[in-house]
């Protein structure tokens, strides 16, 4: 350990004091510890932390702020570590990683007065599990992440992805600590009642701490708005051959304005779900189980998987180029199937061929996948993935100009036997599509920390691939200039997506640059995210 000199005192001196406030087991300092906690999925680096800590309490929280900001050490926030875009990795030396881990408690779940509150450290998952056997839930379920990943990161991220709307749109209040170790309450939880009312009751703080990657605080609570469980659920799934009447479809499905899930999938993916082992007949039961319990009637749950079940699992995706599935929750099941008899009539307009919906099946049934499966490609292949959305007048333009820029690369990704695919999805009536990398690579700790039993069989042995994995971070920061001319925004903005560019005038961006110097005087928490250092 280095013992250079901090403003007041040394790194060895502040981690002896962070130590004494959180225990010596919280304090975590040997080498494979920190270069774990410094990488996240986008195989960039950064500097790596000096110290990870693992604070338990929202006071723990605030005395460790205090100790590292008096000594001039950054502080990083990390959830789970499900980002890929450097979000937690440190840019200055001398940091230190506050892991939330610990504070993965559910304090209250009032279903008189409508709303749960969570520690910032719990996974979405978690809140999935503790709400099912109730009458109410948020509709907003948690990225496709949120096996692991946390509130706290989605808070950070402004993250988007299954159920209905984005983070934002249950929030009622958070608790978050200053880097001088001051506790603030926003929204809803700022009137101090222990029941949270309206979150704009008057100006309200919030905002200002969603999608701040960590720039302005720490978050330790959120409070979300619970709202009654839906009385049915319908899904449906249509194959396309082409990618514009994917497109019309879903945006055209957006501005109806029924359905709670709309995504669309390409080939690669149907190749990857086509080439995964057929469920075992325990693993089919549990699924069968789940399904009829998450239905609206028992009878219901198994007319769907009767219509959608087939004895090849999703192989039949194989024949086509492109999947559209949408989900569309009601009050009751009859307003949920009036609601998806509007998205199938636009489905069919489209020239889409009606396909067995046991994809959006399965997966409200039991929204979050192990992260493994979702991260590696086929046959184990490392990925990254990126994010760009538009208005939905825009749509056409964002995907015809990826199609030209995966043209434009083809030469050098078939050199390097880099493959591609696109996700779709619809969130908050914007449309998004996620670009993805895949090439042959010897996993890095952070993913291979997240490899099932199979995969990492599969991959113990692989070589490093540099120069594979040099050209799919190249071509990804190319496509960070297509996104700029395209104008698209983007979640999780991290350390890696342009904020600044973005904004209509640099008025904006003094503004949030004097808001920083006020809520972080010594401007320590998280340097280079949103670009504020
Ligand atoms: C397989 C996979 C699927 C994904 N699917 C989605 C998806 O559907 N939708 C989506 O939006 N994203 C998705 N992501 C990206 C990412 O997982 C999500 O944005 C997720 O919300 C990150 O949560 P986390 O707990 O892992 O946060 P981290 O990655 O640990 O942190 C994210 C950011 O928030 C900050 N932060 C973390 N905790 C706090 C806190 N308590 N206080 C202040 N700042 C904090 C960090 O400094 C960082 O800037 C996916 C990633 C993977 C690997």
């Amino acid at each position: 350990m280095t013992d250079r000199q901090f403003t007041n005192c040394t790194i060895d001196t502040l981690i002896d004091r962070l130590k004494g406030k959180l225990g010596i087991p919280h304090v975590l300092t040997d080498q494979k510890t920190l270069t774990f906690h410094s990488l996240d999925f986008s195989e960039e680096t950064g500097s790596t932390a000096s110290a990870v800590i693992q604070p338990a309490t929202t006071q723990e929280v605030a005395e460790a702020a205090k100790l590292c900001s008096s000594a001039g050490a950054a502080l990083v926030p990390r959830g789970a570590g499900m980002s890929y875009t450097m979000g937690y990795v440190p840019k200055r030396e001398y940091s230190v990683i506050v892991d939330l881990s610990r504070m993965n408690r559910i304090s209250v779940i009032n279903t008189d007065d409508l709303f749960i509150t969570v520690e910032a450290g719990v996974a979405w998952k978690q809140i999935h599990s503790a709400l099912l056997e109730l009458d109410y839930w948020i509709p907003f379920l948690g990225p496709v992440s949120g096996m692991v990943a946390t509130v706290g990161g989605g808070l950070g991220n402004n993250c988007v992805g299954l159920g209905k709307g984005d983070i934002n749109d249950y929030l009622l209040g958070i608790e978050v600590v200053l880097s001088d170790g001051r506790i603030i309450q926003t929204g809803g939880r700022a009137t101090g009642d222990p029941i949270p009312l309206l979150r704009h009751f008057g100006p309200d703080l919030t905002g200002v701490f969603v999608h701040d990657g960590g720039a302005f605080g720490i978050k330790t609570k959120a409070t979300f708005r619970l709202v009654h469980r839906p009385g049915g659920t319908s899904f449906a799934s249509f194959g396309f051959e082409d990618r514009e009447r994917l497109v019309s479809t879903m945006c055209e499905c957006a501005r109806l304005g029924v359905a709670s899930e709309l995504t669309g999938l390409a080939r690669y993916h149907h190749r990857q779900f086509a080439s995964e082992p057929p469920p075992t007949k325990s693993e089919r039961n549990a699924i069968v189980q789940k399904i009829i319990g998450t239905s609206s009637s028992r009878w219901r749950g198994i007319r769907d998987l009767l219509r959608s079940a087939r004895p090849s699992g999703v192989k039949f995706l194989g024949a086509y180029e492109y999947s559209f599935h949408a989900v569309v929750d009601g009050f009751n099941q009859r307003t949920a199937d009036r609601g998806l008899a509007a998205i199938k009539g636009i489905a069919k307009k489209q020239g889409g061929k009606k396909l067995p919906p046991i994809l959006p099946l399965v997966m409200r049934s039991d929204p979050f996948q192990p992260i493994g499966r979702l991260i590696q490609g086929i046959q184990g292949s490392c990925s990254i993935p990126s994010n760009c959305v538009v208005p939905l007048s825009r749509a056409h333009e964002l995907t015809e100009g990826l199609e030209r820029f995966w043209q434009e690369h083809s030469a050098t990704m078939q050199q390097h036997a880099l493959e591609k695919t696109c996700n779709y999805l619809i969130s908050n009536d914007m449309f998004g599509i996620e670009p993805i990398l895949f090439w042959r690579d010897k996993p890095n700790p952070l993913r291979f920390s997240v490899l099932n039993p199979t995969q990492k069989n599969l991959l113990e042995n692989t070589s490093a691939n540099l120069e594979a994995r040099q050209t799919a971070i190249k071509l990804r920061r190319k496509l960070l200039i297509l996104f700029s001319e395209l104008g698209g925004t983007h979640y999780g903005i991290g350390k890696y997506y342009r904020y600044r560019q973005n904004l209509q005038s640099e008025d904006i961006w003094s503004l949030l640059d004097e808001m920083k110097t006020v809520l972080d005087p010594g401007r320590l928490m998280n340097p280079g995210v949103l670009g504020l250092e």
